[in-house]
């Protein structure tokens, strides 16, 4: 695919080339280089950021419906060019074409729609008279001005959950891509211009130590929100430190799986086949670590190798693919390091998988039994194909060891007991918990974590309050 790919950044109204360093954007089937794409100089991040200022004095007086048409007007071009944005998320980040195309793109029309709709009928407080001669009401008004910071994993995606939120409850943005993944926002951007004001969404791309700190820091930004890594997250905190921004943090994921002695094992198995490996593993709620009860374990991990090793990727015809490679070498290699250090200890088997594949940045989809607890493969996140079994003796030492983590974003229970269920359920402390499924997200709940997963929600109503601010207005007769 060579057809046109948009390289230009969007500073206020204005499509510019980066001035800064070109970072090499790489095709992840096959490590060849698609194109180069300039970073931001400060300069044109100063400009970004003061295009969103001059912005949001109109954009944030305007009418929910008025806010509302905008999204809709969005969400209907991105369906218009579905194949085309599809196509370029699955060229930059490896997807396989049917689960760009058919999984995500949907999901990110309709999470516009979502917010479309959303924020036309937020609620308030009552008004009313708390003090003698008084009258109180609440007002729900936008932040300011967003720094908006998306990972590699699903750009359009986490594009979509930033703006619709941000720009839905009257907020300007400048977003800024992964630098190993700007093509969809940077063709985005065409979209943006045409159907929003100027300056209410500037798209500038570079590096996170370069572009993104510099625009984090940037002293006339309200509001930072970031999904990515947990380090990057607390740079985030000591930026937001400076001058007292607000920040909505959606940072990484280690989800425990609780497969208790009577759970459909068949389900079980096609449930993780599925969600342990979705997008290469490369998801912060991928049902990693799976904690089995013992009368289970031994067929968890016989079903689930043999399910697992006949995963498709890597194949000539991408429709066949299930999943995709890895978005670069380093995170394959990173991937890779984490399963040779895991096959040193002595009671860890690697059951199937468990090694990179020869074309791109691919890596086998892996299972690995008999870990433990202490264990690293279990306690910190892989984001690969990899996913740990842990047998356990009953079901609080399972929630114990769930909860014995610096993670709290997703989680699931598998048992065909309800009161287990709604009792595991309670207990877990997660952002999410899934009973007898997991992964599934829907625009109408809240996406987000406890702990080092971060705070603040993706998705939802939610969203729309973090993306704003309540303000008391109090009027004496
Ligand atoms: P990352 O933290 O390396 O990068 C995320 C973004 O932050 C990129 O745009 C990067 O350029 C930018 N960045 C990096 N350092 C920065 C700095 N000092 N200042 C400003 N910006 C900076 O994460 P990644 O490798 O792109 O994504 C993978 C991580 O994201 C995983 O840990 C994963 O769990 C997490 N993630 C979380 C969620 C969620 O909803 N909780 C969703 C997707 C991914």
């Amino acid at each position: 695919m060579t057809k046109h790919i948009d390289t230009a950044l969007l500073v206020g109204s204005s499509f510019e080339a980066g001035q800064e360093a070109v970072e090499p954007i790489l095709n992840p089937r096959t490590g060849k280089l698609i194109l180069d794409v300039a970073e931001a100089s400060t300069a044109q991040v100063d400009r970004a950021v003061a295009a969103a200022r001059r912005a949001f004095g109109a954009w944030s007086r305007t009418t929910p419906a008025e806010r509302a048409g905008a999204l809709l007007r969005i969400a209907d071009r991105i369906e218009a060019e579905a194949d085309a944005f599809a196509a370029l998320e699955a060229l930059n980040c490896g997807k396989p074409i049917n689960a760009a195309r058919h999984d995500e793109i949907p999901a990110i029309v309709d999470c516009y729609r979502f917010f479309a709709g959303a924020v036309r009928t937020q609620h308030g407080s009552l008004a009313g008279e708390y003090m003698a001669g008084h009258t109180s009401m609440i007002r729900r008004d936008p932040v300011g001005v967003i720094a908006s910071i998306a990972p590699w994993n699903y750009p359009l995606m986490m594009m979509a959950w930033k703006l619709g939120p941000a720009i839905g409850g009257g907020n300007t943005v400048v977003f800024k891509p992964s630098e190993q993944t700007p093509l969809t926002a940077l063709k985005m951007a065409k979209i943006l211009a045409e159907e929003l004001p100027e300056g209410v969404v500037s798209v500038v791309t570079g590096r996170g130590q370069t572009v993104g700190s510099y625009l984090i820091n940037h002293p006339d930004v309200d509001m930072i929100s970031l999904t990515g890594d947990v380090a990057t997250g607390k740079k985030m905190l000591d930026a937001a430190a400076r001058t007292v921004k607000r920040t909505h943090l959606e940072l990484g994921g280690k989800a425990p799986v609780i497969v208790c002695d009577d759970a459909d094992i068949s389900e079980v198995v096609d449930g993780l086949r599925a969600f342990g490996y979705y997008n290469a593993g490369q998801d912060c709620t991928a049902a990693c670590r799976i904690y089995a009860g013992r009368k289970v374990y031994d067929r968890l991990v016989a079903d689930l190798s043999s399910a697992v090793s006949t995963i498709a990727l890597g194949l000539e015809d991408d429709t066949a693919n299930e999943i995709g490679p890895l978005i670069s070498l380093r995170q394959r290699d990173r991937v890779a390091s984490f399963v040779n250090r895991a096959r040193e200890v002595g009671h860890i088997e690697v059951t199937t998988g468990g090694e990179a594949m020869p074309n791109g940045f691919s890596y086998k989809p892996t299972v690995i039994a008999g870990a433990r607890q202490e264990d690293e493969i279990v306690r910190r996140e892989v984001f690969g194909p990899v996913v740990s079994i842990t047998p356990f003796s009953d079901v609080d030492q399972a929630v114990g060891w769930a909860n014995d983590s610096d993670y709290g974003l997703a989680s699931s229970v598998w048992t065909r007991d309800v009161g287990r269920a709604m009792s595991t359920a309670a207990q877990l402390r997660y952002g999410c918990t899934w009973v007898n499924t997991h992964f599934m997200l829907v625009n109408e709940m809240p996406h987000g974590g406890l702990k080092q997963s971060g705070y603040g929600k993706d998705m939802s109503a939610y969203a729309l309050e973090d993306y704003t601010v309540v303000r008391h207005v109090m009027i004496k007769h």
